[in-house]
């Protein structure tokens, strides 16, 4: 579904990004682990093309994404992101902010993304949050309207960048539980988080980043368990 071949970035002089390899077939759920700066999030902003490469490509679905004369819109349009902080529209209901883009960007009739939308969010627990705003909600609520937001113009690849960062703890286990609902039905994700323990149990393939450069990447059973680096290892014994 999606493949990444020496992917560079540099910020001015700074390499964030350095020779990345990366291959996600469909169904997959990929977890980016690493220490803060490892450059997790300037990964998936190079996905969903909020950043432009510096070198390497990106291919999604058979087609380069990074050639400079695709259509970034169209491309974005396919993918689904969510991020750290959840970036609900606050002026508009929950569910205006969950049928914008399906309305918009997609053509879909208000009538027909409502009903999707409706749908959407009794899935995750939200059925009674249509009609409110989101300063009405709790973190964990924005963080799964930000979720069904994003899975509401049916992307091909989700990507999510901690989302649960910047919940209280008890509220990350809900965001979570919705996760790993949308992993068990099959949704292709990359997703940076510091949760191991979810990592480990959700990921089809663990990707460890240091210093802008993929260190080592395979299954949980093998990263978690016996790493072949031994910089993977001292970064597992300090954060788990
Ligand atoms: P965290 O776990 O803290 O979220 P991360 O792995 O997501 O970290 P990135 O945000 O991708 O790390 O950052 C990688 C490096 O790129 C960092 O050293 C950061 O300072 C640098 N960087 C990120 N964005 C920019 C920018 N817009 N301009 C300059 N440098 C940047
Ligand atoms: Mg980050």
């Amino acid at each position: 579904l999606l493949q990444v071949r020496g992917l560079r970035k540099t910020y001015r002089d700074r390499v964030v990004l350095d020779d990345v390899d990366l291959d996600v077939s469909a169904g997959d759920v990929v977890c980016l682990i690493g220490a803060s700066g490892s450059g997790k999030s300037t990964l998936l902003r190079c996905l969903n093309l909020l950043e432009q490469v510096d070198d390497g490509t990106i291919h999604l679905e058979g087609a380069e994404i990074t050639d400079p004369h695709v259509d970034a819109r169209a491309v974005k349009a396919r993918i689904g992101t969510v991020f750290q902080a959840y970036n609900l529209f606050p002026h508009l209901s929950v569910i205006d902010n969950v049928t914008l883009a399906p309305r918009r960007v997609h053509g879909i009739a208000k009538k027909d993304a409502e009903a999707q939308a409706r749908d959407l969010l009794a899935r995750f627990g939200l059925a009674d949050k249509a009609d409110a705003h989101p300063d009405q909600l709790s973190g964990g609520q924005q963080q799964r309207v930000a979720l069904v937001r994003a899975l509401a113009t049916r992307p091909t690849l989700l990507l999510l960048d901690e989302i649960t960062a910047a919940l209280d703890p008890q509220l990350v286990g809900d965001v979570l539980r919705a996760v790993r609902e949308l992993a068990a039905q099959g949704t292709t994700m990359v997703l940076a988080t510091h949760e191991m323990d979810f990592a480990r149990e959700v990921a089809t393939k663990v990707c460890f980043l240091e210093a802008g450069r993929v260190l080592e990447q395979g299954p949980p059973s093998q990263i978690f368990t016996a790493p072949r680096e031994d910089r993977t290892r001292e970064f597992l014994a300090r954060v788990l």
